[in-house]
This record gives C-alpha cells, structure tokens and sequence, in this order.
C-alpha cells in the first residue's frame, strides 16, 4: 500500500466505500459489479492470452510446472494460502488455493489447466485475435474459464467483500487424461464444501450452463490364443487377431441410447512379428454412461455376447475399468441454475440449459462427494475445443465474469 497525506487517504476510502460498501452485510451491488467488469475486461483477456501462451498438454512436465507457478503467483496475490498436490499418477500438481472469509458458506472452484494440445502447438496456433474471437491451444477449454475466476475474485478482492466462510480452488493438472491425480482430491475437498461451481467453457450459440455429464470408463477386451510359425506350421497356433476381429464386430452395436450408455472401439492392439501367429490381441473401448446402472446393462451384454468364439481354444476376457463417475443434475444443482439464470436476467440476457453432454467432466468427482450442489460449465462460451482453431468469444466475456461473480457472492448466502 501508498502512505500519503491522511486527508487523500481518507477520500480515497470514502470514495472505496461509496462504491463498494465494506463488510459481510453489505455485498457488492449488481450495478457496481456491472461496472466493475467492463472495467475488468481488458486484463481478463489480456490473462487468457496469457494462459494459453504456455502449452500445458496433459503430460508435458515443463509447461505445467510454469503454470502452476504461475497460478500460484496469481492467487497468493489475491490473498490465497496456496498449496501445490502432486497429481500422480498424472504429471503435475493440483493448485490448491484457500481463502477464508467473513460468512459460513463454503464454496469450492474447480477448472482444469492442462489441454489436449501436445506441445509445438502454439507454433502451428498462436494465440491471437481476429475481430471478437480469441483463438489459441486450451483457450476455452479450460483456460478462459480459469481467467474469468481470478478475475472474479480480484473484483470481489478489489471491493473488499469475502462474504463466504471459506472458498477453496482447484485448479487440476490432467482432466483431459481422466483426472486421475485429481479426481479423488476433488471428490474429497468436494464433500467439505456446500457449493461446487466448475469452469468448463461452453459452446458459443448456446451461452449455457450444463446439468449433466457423461461419466467414463474403459471397456478392455483381451484374447489369448496360441502362438506358431505362420509359414511352418500356421494350423498348430490360435490366432488372437482373428478373434479380436471376429469379437470386435460382434460388439460393434452395444451402444444404448435409451439406456444412457455408449461403447465405441478405439484402440487395438496384436502381434509384433509378420511371420508369428499372435498369440496375444487387446483392444480398448472409449465407454460412456449417464449412471452405473446403464453401465452394468452393457456389461452383462458384452459378457453373453464374447461367449461365442470364433478361433478354438482361444481365451477372451472383458473388464471394465471405470475413469469418472457420470455428473447427474439434482435438486441442488436446480436452485443453482435458478440462481445463474437469475442473474443472467440481470444482464438482459438468457442463460440456457443444457442436460447433457457426452464429454466426462470433474463436476462427476465433484457430486460423488455426495455433499455439495455441483453446476458446471461456467466458463467461456467458444467453438472447437479439443480441435484446431480453438476459440473464445471475446463479447461475452463481460456477461460471463459477471456471471461467475455474482454466482460467488450468491452461493456464500
Ligand atoms: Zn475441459
């Protein structure tokens, strides 16, 4: 802080306290936010290019490592105690900042910092702006949604308002990977707060939140037969591929949308000689559920159907191995939603729903917490995440930051 003459001092705090009236009672008022973010804007963005000017693929040790530096730079500076978590068996750290506050509702932040872009992409996709989109690697997916929360607590920094009995954020260094490292820290800081907002971008025509989504998991499939020389003796080994092709086809039509369930083959795997017959061939199904009951349904589906074989004396296995838990809205996330829209309303604007989407997100370790209301989807709307030309809308980016500021100040009512 400045020292100078008492009677400048006291006009400044006279004119701080006209616009943002100190203590737990009196919260910032929506016009005085709304102004606020307009203020805010420029830095806000100015931190998304910021943000996705580091390349932080899931996995690249350097670049995460800088940004959780970064991250933790930026919220000890808005008065966060911060601590870093090892995300094993991901690369990278959680970034665990903690304030406290004034009131007695706790309230948790969540946005994920690493992206699907492996490192060199800045150099085909530099960061950049053309008219009102913000494009680069990971720019909405998640780090705009990571710059609209530092920028919400600077605001509510800056107006000297901490009306939450404790706000807690973390930011999670391998979502994109399954959130392995950060899954269970999220599920157990989650079941200590009532409120779980998550930052996850949304699509730019639909300017949404999101109420539900997939959960993950694996379908693997394994088969083991006899290995022989192909030229020699081919009839004296039990060729693995073939059953893994014969099995794959058989279960190339399990999906059930009316059950909530999805199952897709992705990854196949067999032999390593041309002239050996495998005796060894996997493959891997990318496997998608609204709940664990639709889950079970495929199972018990893929396990009739492996049974019929097509190579003699060949051995097939299934197993399913579960990465998120699914995240299904509930009667907490609906006053939530009541509250954005709300909100949004005070803007002049709509704030659509949407129920359901099939990418996985860390609001699912969130609710199997079991405690706190979980909403998701607060940060940047944008288009082509996970794809090349990412990017953000930079005319909601006022609309949203307010969005997320007012979202804090209600849930630490
Ligand atoms: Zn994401």
């Amino acid at each position: 802080m400045r020292h100078g003459p008492a009677a400048a001092m006291a006009v400044a705090a006279a004119v701080l306290a006209a616009a943002f009236p100190l203590g737990a009672a009196a919260q910032p008022s929506p016009e005085r936010l709304k102004a606020a973010v307009t203020a805010v804007k420029p830095a806000a963005v100015e931190t998304m290019q910021a943000l996705a000017n580091i390349e932080t693929g899931s996995g690249h040790g350097p670049g995460l490592a800088q940004m959780a530096r970064l991250l933790s730079e930026r919220l000890r500076a808005l008065g966060a105690q911060v601590e870093l978590v090892p995300a094993e068996p991901s690369v990278g750290s959680n970034v665990v900042g903690r304030f406290a506050g004034s009131g007695t509702r706790s309230l948790m932040l969540i946005a994920h910092y690493d992206t699907v872009h492996p490192p060199g992409s800045l150099a085909r996709e530099p960061v950049r702006i053309e008219g009102n989109r913000l494009y680069g690697p990971g720019v909405g997916d998640s780090k705009g949604g990571i710059a609209l929360m530092l920028h919400a607590l600077q605001i509510l920094k800056d107006a000297g308002w901490n009306g939450w009995g404790r706000l807690t954020v973390v930011f999670n260094p391998d979502e994109e990977i399954g959130s392995r490292g950060s899954g269970p820290l999220i599920q157990k800081l989650a079941a200590e707060h009532d409120t779980v907002l998550s930052f996850e971008p949304t699509l730019a025509i639909r300017d949404s939140v999101l109420t539900g989504a997939s959960g993950t998991a694996n379908g693997v499939l394994e088969v083991k037969g006899r290995a022989a020389h192909a030229g020699v003796e081919p009839a004296a080994g039990r060729n693995a591929l073939v059953e893994l092709a014969h099995q794959i086809v058989q279960l190339s039509d399990l999906s059930m949308p009316e059950r909530g369930v999805s199952m897709h083959w992705t990854v196949g795997q067999a032999g390593d000689k041309r002239n050996v017959i495998p005796d060894a061939a996997s493959a891997t199904a990318d496997i998608r559920m609204v709940d664990m009951a639709g889950l079970k349904t495929l199972e018990d589906a893929v396990r009739e159907r492996i049974a019929k074989k097509r190579v003699p004396d060949t051995e097939v296995s299934f197993r399913i191995d579960v990465n998120r838990p699914a995240f299904k809205g509930d009667a907490k996330t609906d006053v939530l939603v009541a509250r954005a829209q709300a909100i949004y309303r005070e803007i002049g604007r709509d704030l659509n729903v949407v129920g359901s989407t099939g990418g996985g997100t860390d609001a699912g370790y969130a609710q199997a917490g079991g405690r706190a209301a979980v909403l998701e989807s607060l940060g940047m709307p944008g288009m082509g995440f996970h794809a090349k030309a990412e990017w953000v809308d930079l005319d909601k980016v006022e609309a949203r930051l307010y969005l997320a500021t007012r979202m804090i100040v209600e849930a630490s009512r």
